[in-house]
């Protein structure tokens, strides 16, 4: 694949990498592709990052029928560049854009793309521990048009981040608020798709947590209400006594490949790890009688993220004291070690740039 290369006439200066924050700074260029019915995706070109034109009435807008990826470039200590089962990434996002009707991308084609583009940014991914270079693929419905159906032109774009900690918190534990009235998404919706709505649909209990001192919602099954689902942007773990547990993918939850790497690794491991259906009257259960040892979190942007404390209606349940498990320690140093290239990588996850 040729692409068309237009660099920018001026580069942005590189930020402090000591206080990189998450989202908030973007790259001197993005990689874009277009698509019609004629001729299918087309015009795959590398721009100066900036803003796009569009429609009032692009249906992206009105009616949502976008999705996107989230993935990183890490710097090893010799200074190469590599990513984390991108191509895991580029499935998830044609199972995800395959639910929304929108045309599937040539991964392959797409991860050549991608690494052409970070090859052209090299110098925006950070060295310092903790930080990389987030990677936000998008495709996104381009008609102008105000009926409600499925466009026949999209645009798709990648753009960079430099990135430090997703959590304020960094590796410390955060504070969890389980809503017993709002829900993400419901079986046979579109919940284990990474689409803009699933998030808009998440705003305003979330508002609702942070009010009260907590970080993330931990949703429960849109049905009952009762069993337990995912937080905001991480799929979640308990370990009750020495077993893992999981909730099992029921198409409602996203499919973390930060979750799918916890399991291969405990199974290698030789930990007992299960998915399943799990409630919250379980967790409170396992709280009461001592057997609940650790919750975390696991997602691209925080890798792992150990919970201390959740509140279910006036329940709270304290976790491990607050204090980082050592599940979550083990699981953290062990993906982090691989994707930064510390440690050796015997399932073969690291791609080189
Ligand atoms: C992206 C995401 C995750 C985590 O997926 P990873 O592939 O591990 O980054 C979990 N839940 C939701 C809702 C997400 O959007």
């Amino acid at each position: 694949m040729k692409i068309d290369v237009t660099k920018a006439s001026e580069l942005k200066a590189l930020p402090d990498e000591s206080s990189l924050g998450f989202g908030t700074i973007f790259t001197d260029h993005m990689l874009k592709m277009d698509y019609d019915q004629e001729n299918g995706w087309s015009n795959p070109r590398i721009e100066p990052y900036g803003p796009i034109s569009m429609d009032p009435a692009n249906l992206t807008l009105h009616y949502s029928q976008t999705v996107f990826e989230g993935l990183k470039a890490y710097r090893t200590e010799k200074g190469d560049i590599q990513l984390f089962r991108p191509l895991d990434n580029l499935k998830r996002l044609n199972r995800s854009s395959g639910a929304l009707c929108m045309p599937p991308l040539d991964e392959e084609m797409v991860l050549d793309g991608m690494k052409e583009l970070l090859r052209l940014e090299e110098k925006w991914v950070p060295s310092q521990p903790g930080t990389s270079l987030y990677i936000r693929p998008l495709l996104i419905a381009m008609d102008p048009y105000l009926g409600l159906r499925t466009s026949h032109t999209y645009l798709f774009y990648i753009i960079l981040s430099p990135v430090g900690a997703y959590y304020a918190e960094g590796f410390n534990p955060v504070k969890i608020w389980v809503t017993k009235d709002y829900v993400r998404a419901v079986r046979g919706g579109v919940g284990n798709a990474k689409t803009g709505g699933n998030y808009a649909a998440s705003l305003y209990a979330t508002a609702e947590a942070n009010q009260q001192g907590y970080t993330q919602v931990l949703w429960l099954d849109g049905v009952e209400l009762k069993y337990i689902e995912e937080v905001g942007a991480m799929n979640i773990f308990f370990v009750i006594n020495d077993e893992i547990i999981t909730p099992q993918l029921n198409g409602s939850i996203l499919p973390g490949i930060t979750r799918d790497s916890v399991i291969k690794l405990a199974k290698e491991w030789g930990m007992k790890v299960t998915e399943k259906r799990i409630s919250i009257d379980e967790i409170i259960e396992a709280s009461e009688n001592g057997s609940l040892n650790e919750v975390f979190g696991s997602g691209t942007a925080a890798v792992i993220s150990p919970v201390g404390e959740i509140k279910y209606g006036d329940k709270i349940i304290d976790i491990n004291n607050g204090e980082v498990g050592t599940y979550a320690q083990r699981f953290m140093d062990e993906l982090t070690g691989i994707q930064y290239g510390a440690k050796p990588d015997p399932m073969g996850w690291v791609v080189p740039v």
